[in-house]
């Protein structure tokens, strides 16, 4: 079949923002991967905490430094709490190499938050008008990539998906490990940076600093309350820097690097909505801030999957993928075999 324009998309780049699931990466990203690359070699990390959510960026909501405001969602506990014993998680990304259980994962990460907290600097200091450069663009997509995949709330919601694969094979399969999760975590970054990196940069300010993050702070936009929001059909990827600056990842490419928004408050209420529905148990606020919901919030986003037969000689089942407090279905192949096709 020979090529087909379909359209055509403004890149301010003058180079093509893409890896190619890691094909071909830029210098800079060259440069951390390989680190990691080397400490993966290694065995000297005895670092038992591990953050899935990097201090550095949540130091921006604390005005000494040391502690943020988290409003805990399973018991309504609303206070200061110290940095380091907030979004942390023991032994969260331990790994297991023959008998033998490692924290190496916890010193790989640890150049990823290192080039996090550069380009975070990056971010919040950036002008109207100023440039931005290519390499950093391509690096955010990958840091991006990790901070929305590492978390808890990503754990759980490849836990459930595991589960409906055990049933639909109808066999033993075994349960999703650490070493399981932080395998897949960097098995999937560079892919996952591509659907990143094929989008707008845009960097939305609320000089009034109404901007809060949670323990899952990067979140997608869905258009309906009721759909499981995804990279395909999410207009924005939403990644709040500070209180007073949100980065986002558009859909709608302009030939900009950079785009440039002051909101308004609808929209600031929409934005902090987004944060408030999708975080896992803790939303992160400023101390001032007298807008966040108040009491239990004991209802996290959900995954589940499901299926069944709609058709059994074409094997096709009915896929349900329940979200958040709704849920859609797809009729779908249900390969390799179904074990649901027999009931
Ligand atoms: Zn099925």
């Amino acid at each position: 079949m020979a090529w087909e324009l379909v359209g055509r998309v403004p890149n301010p780049w003058g180079r093509v923002p893409v890896t190619g699931g890691g094909q071909s990466v830029t210098p800079k990203v060259a440069e951390y991967m390989a680190r990691i690359a080397e400490r993966a070699t290694r065995r000297d990390c005895s670092s038992k905490r591990h953050h899935y959510v990097p201090q550095s960026y949540m130091r921006a909501w604390s005005s000494d430094g040391k502690r943020v405001r988290v409003l805990d969602t399973r018991n309504g506990i609303d206070g200061l709490r110290g940095i380091r014993d907030t979004c942390v998680r023991e032994n969260f990304y331990q790994m297991k190499d023959g008998g033998n259980s490692h924290h190496q994962a916890e010193a790989m990460l640890a150049v990823i938050d290192d080039e996090t907290a550069r380009l975070l600097r990056v971010l919040r200091d950036w002008t109207p008008g100023e440039d931005f450069d290519f390499e950093d663009f391509m690096s955010l997509a990958v840091v991006l990539a990790f901070q929305r995949n590492r978390t808890p709330q990503i754990r759980r919601y490849l836990e459930a998906i595991d589960d409906w694969q055990r049933q639909r094979a109808n066999q033993q399969m075994p349960t999703l490990t650490s070493t399981g999760f932080v395998s897949s975590l960097f098995g999937s970054a560079l892919t996952a940076a591509d659907e990143h990196s094929t989008r707008q940069l845009e960097l939305w300010d609320d000089p009034r600093g109404r901007f809060i993050t949670c323990d899952q702070p990067v979140q997608i936009t869905s258009d309906s309350p009721d759909a499981l929001p995804d990279m395909i059909s999410g207009k924005y990827l939403m990644w709040p820097i500070s209180p007073t600056r949100l980065l986002v990842l558009s859909q709608e490419i302009n030939g900009e690097k950079v785009t440039h928004r002051i909101i308004g408050d609808a929209e600031v209420k929409r934005v902090r909505g987004v944060f408030i529905k999708g975080a896992e148990s803790a939303i992160i606020a400023l101390p001032g801030d007298g807008n966040l919901p108040a009491g239990k919030r004991p209802k996290r986003p959900q995954l589940r999957v499901d299926c069944t037969p709609v058709d059994v000689k074409a094997r096709k089942c009915r896929i349900r993928l329940a979200w958040g407090y709704g849920k859609e279905t797809l009729d779908h192949a249900c390969q390799p075999l179904c074990a649901m096709r027999s009931q």
